[in-house]
């Protein structure tokens, strides 16, 4: 079968219950292709460090663009485009899913009609700032998923976790992807067309799936266990030659202190707000109390736009 060419991200069942990911850049060269386990890809996503990432969305929203002042430099707008579009860049070897994703919402975000108002310069520096949070609020809503999916569920069938999880976040419907059907389906093809939704297709097939995953009552992080039983601790080992499964065990008897309490999110952000869109592109409302916003409520109008600039798509 002849590979298509189109950019974008397409996700295959394959065998065994293993999904295969195929990722073609804007100008078609291929960025990634790989064959993993869902379960695997969703761990790996929950657990993987974004402070790099972070310290990059702080600078943009201390950016001098939404600084009080009377004037609204056009070259700002240009260097905080420049940021965000950085920000997606610096993912494009490690994790070119969110390279992607987030370029994709930064084009959109661009092609915004500039009406020469000092206005527009702060609003679609705003979008801009938002598409590129793409990653940061697609792991802010997929943990609070994995949370009620996974966190106390062991014992539940993969049915039951499923109806638990779209009883608190029906949006998740909205996906269309099933949680039916067996390991056997004659595999099919998947246009991705969100971080997102690459991540809700993941979970889908984790619950379409055998194996399941649980959360350590130890050390908190997700596994898979090994045993159809239900399986409360991980097979970490920590120096000194504990276990999760030991100390976890002398931890509900009393005897030693719990585990700190892993991946504190940011305040406000425990639930997944029913009014937050689900679709990239889409404003948003920063998450943390930002004070940019605050800035473009009070000055946008009044403010003046200086420097000349024609524009462009922000590269
Ligand atoms: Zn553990």
């Amino acid at each position: 079968m002849e590979e298509k060419k189109t950019p974008g991200l397409t996700v295959t069942e394959e065998p065994g219950g293993m999904i295969r990911k195929r990722l073609l850049d804007f100008d078609g060269t291929l960025l990634l292709d790989e064959t993993v386990l869902p379960h695997d890809d969703l761990i790996r996503f929950t657990d993987r460090t974004l402070k790099e990432y972070m310290r990059q969305l702080n600078e943009i929203e201390m950016h001098s663009l939404f600084a009080e002042s009377l004037d609204v430099s056009e070259q700002y707008y240009r260097d905080a485009v420049a940021k965000c579009y950085a920000v997606a860049d610096s993912f494009r070897e490690d994790f070119p899913e969110a390279y992607f994703f987030t370029r994709s919402a930064l084009d959109r975000a661009s092609e915004n009609r500039d009406d020469g108002s000092a206005l527009f310069l702060l609003q679609n520096g705003m979008r801009m700032m938002n598409a590129a949070r793409t990653l940061y609020f697609t792991r802010v809503r997929m943990r609070n998923v994995m949370e009620v999916c996974f966190g106390n569920t062991e014992g539940m069938t993969q049915r039951e976790r499923w109806e638990h999880t779209v009883g608190i976040y029906p949006q998740l419907k909205n996906y269309g992807f099933s949680v039916d059907g067996s390991e056997e389906k004659s595999s099919s093809e998947h246009e991705i067309k969100s971080l997102m939704e690459l991540y809700i297709f993941e979970l889908c097939a984790v619950l379409r799936s055998g194996k399941r995953i649980a959360r350590c009552q130890y050390c908190w992080r997700y596994f898979v266990p090994k045993a159809n039983k239900k399986t409360d601790y991980c097979d970490r080992k920590w120096s000194g030659g504990s276990t999760c499964k030991k100390t976890g065990r002398q931890a509900r008897a009393g005897t030693v202190l719990p585990s700190k309490t892993p991946f504190p999110l940011p305040p406000g952000t425990s639930l997944w707000r029913a009014t937050s869109p689900l679709t990239p592109g889409v404003i948003l409302r920063p998450c943390s109390s930002s004070t940019s916003a605050r800035r473009t409520r009070n000055g946008g109008q009044s403010r003046r736009r200086s420097g000349s600039w024609t524009p462009s798509r922000g590269r």
